[in-house]
């Protein structure tokens, strides 16, 4: 984990206002966790997290998941998050970065399958790289799952597909069908009315 990681997370936020955690402590787990957060910002998306040497690797994602391998879902990159992000569920105030309600809408922990030539890449690489391949083990969502970089710069921009293997089902739409959080079951607007 390099010193200043997080250094863009904490400038965004102030966090004598927002709820969201600091993120000062660290944490270790003995397999790497995944989230994925259903956060109704100012555009409703799907933020995807994955726990890369200390820090939760970050992709919004306008559309949310599939588990079609036939779906190539656009994933645009954020800021590192603190590991504690992922069990982070409430809402943003008004006027505060990212403001709106965030539902831990899938977790678990995953295995990193990234190969090139046979040759096992640690994630970090495959992070820079622009290629990763993991095994989420979530309560929603379980298989392969492939991150490719697509455009690089400014605009940098990733696409999310199912690998082709026995979890994929081109049937389920659990974005729509399964919108509860893993964590209370509740919707987003239960959270945004309870906690907002
Ligand atoms: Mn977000």
């Amino acid at each position: 984990m390099t010193p200043d990681s997080l250094k863009d997370y904490r400038d965004k936020r102030d966090f004598g206002i927002t709820p969201e955690p600091a993120g000062r402590e660290s944490v270790t787990s003995q397999e790497p966790i995944f989230v994925i957060q259903k956060h109704a910002a100012r555009r409703l998306h799907y933020d995807f997290r994955l726990e890369v040497d200390g820090v939760l690797k970050s992709w919004a994602i306008p559309k949310g998941p599939s588990t079609d391998p036939q779906d190539k879902r656009l994933a645009v990159p954020t800021e590192d998050h603190p590991l504690a992000y992922a069990g982070f569920e409430g809402v943003i105030p008004a006027g505060e970065y990212g403001a709106g309600t965030v539902m831990v809408w899938d977790t678990g922990v995953f295995r990193n399958l990234t190969e090139k030539k046979g040759e096992a890449i640690p994630l970090g690489q495959a992070v820079a790289q622009g290629h990763l391949k993991v095994w989420l083990k979530g309560r929603k969502l379980k298989g392969g799952y492939a991150l490719t970089r697509f455009k690089t710069g400014k605009d940098e921009s990733w696409l999310l597909v199912k690998a082709d293997d026995g979890e994929a089902d081109p049937c389920r739409t659990p974005v729509a069908d399964e919108p509860q959080s893993v964590l209370t079951g509740r919707t987003i607007e239960e959270i945004a009315g309870e906690e907002g």
